[in-house]
């Protein structure tokens, strides 16, 4: 049987249209009924990398994960929301991200339980929030963007926010590559299996994603699938790549966890073709890894290629210094400093600046190659 991927066309972040994309989707795979058991605990998982505001994209919009509650409702009174958003460890910092975000205000107006990823449990070595173990299932609600490191942020990538706070800085700095993080993440979603993926696809960032370095992009979609690796397949095609040009999908096809092959999946409700922007931009660090490790060591070596902090626009919040895995942005005069003999070039600073301070000095190789 072929996997059963549903797209509906949503222009904006309007509550009507984005209840309508929600509940089309859902019926496409054939009803909420058939994917969440009645009574079940449900834990709903969006993408809050930072304390952004709704309309800066960046987050899962609040819109989305408001009409996803009024459909399982329909199932379950039993609904949990929660993530451990970038690299905060601390309840009262996560606090700050549910109230920007506006999921805060949607919890509260929909009577739903907004929870703190602060206890972990070991699965596999990997802390995850023992939210997993209070709940019979997850539906993933990721934001569709690019990164840095893994090239897209989407289905799998989103799971990463399951690892509590401060454990994720370990888990980079034990997985400096991209393959080896990609790795790494396809554990997690191996562990965690999502019952269901709904993909906030409406605005989109591309470029210098996932963070406020990207730019926005109408991608009018939202898309939903029980299997997340047909998922991230999806928003691969829509990039203008093949599915296995993303290095999670890659593994996770690999291992059997999903399936990437469009051809076998059963498109439900839209034309893909209309969704597909062949001049998408992707992350300038996305060009780096797709070398083989010994010329991105090589490249590396030469200083080639930097990240590098743009000092007037540095506010001197220190998030940079706090998420780096290695320890390569220091202080000079106020402003951070990195230092590119230390980084790895792990795009985790340019993820969490919020003032699009800190960009990518392309190399010589890539400005020969016009990339
Ligand atoms: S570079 Fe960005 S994250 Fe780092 S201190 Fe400056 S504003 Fe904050
Ligand atoms: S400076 Fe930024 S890109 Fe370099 S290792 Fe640190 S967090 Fe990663």
């Amino acid at each position: 049987m072929k996997t059963k991927v549903a797209l509906a066309r949503c222009r904006e972040y309007g509550s009507e249209e984005v209840d309508r994309a929600v509940e089309k989707v859902l019926d496409l795979l054939g009803g909420i009924q058939s994917i969440i058991k009645p009574n079940s605990r449900v834990l709903i998982k969006p993408n809050l990398l930072t304390d952004s505001l709704p309309e800066e994209c960046i987050t899962t919009h609040p819109r989305v994960i408001e009409a996803i509650i009024r459909a399982v409702k329909k199932v379950t009174p039993n609904i949990y929301v929660g993530d451990s958003p970038g690299y905060i460890g601390q309840r009262i910092e996560a606090d700050k991200v549910y109230e920007a975000t506006g999921i805060k205000e949607v919890c509260r107006r929909q009577g739903v339980k907004l929870v703190y990823f602060d206890k972990a449990v070991l699965k596999k070595n990997i802390p995850l929030t023992d939210w997993l173990e209070s709940c019979d299932c997850i539906i993933n609600v990721p934001k569709f963007k690019t990164h840095g490191l893994t090239t897209l942020t989407g289905a799998i990538k989103n799971l990463f926010g399951l690892v509590l706070g401060a454990h994720k800085v370990k888990l980079h700095k034990e997985h400096l590559y991209r393959d080896d993080f990609s790795k790494q993440l396809v554990d997690i979603f191996g562990l965690v299996k999502p019952a269901l993926t709904i993909v906030d696809a409406v605005i989109a960032i591309e470029g210098d994603g996932p963070g406020s370095s990207g730019t926005r992009i109408d991608t009018e979609l939202i898309l939903a699938s029980q299997d997340a690796v047909a998922v991230d397949s999806i928003l691969a095609t829509v990039m203008g790549l093949f599915p296995l040009d993303i290095p999670t999908t890659k593994e996770a096809f690999s291992r059997k966890l999903g399936e990437a092959n469009i051809e076998n999946m059963e498109i439900l409700g839209e034309n893909l073709g209309e969704f597909i922007h062949s001049d998408f931009k992707l992350p300038k660090m996305s060009l780096v890894y797709c070398m083989p490790k010994p010329l991105f060591k090589l490249a590396r070596k030469l200083t080639l290629h930097k990240m590098q902090v743009i000092r007037k626009q540095c506010q001197s919040c220190r998030r940079c210094i706090e998420i780096c895995p290695v320890g390569a942005v220091s202080f000079k005069k106020d402003k951070a400093l990195i230092n590119s003999k230390e980084c790895i070039l792990c795009a985790c600073c340019q993820e969490i600046c919020p003032h699009k301070a800190i960009t990518i000095r392309r190399s010589l190789l890539l400005k020969i190659l016009g990339a």
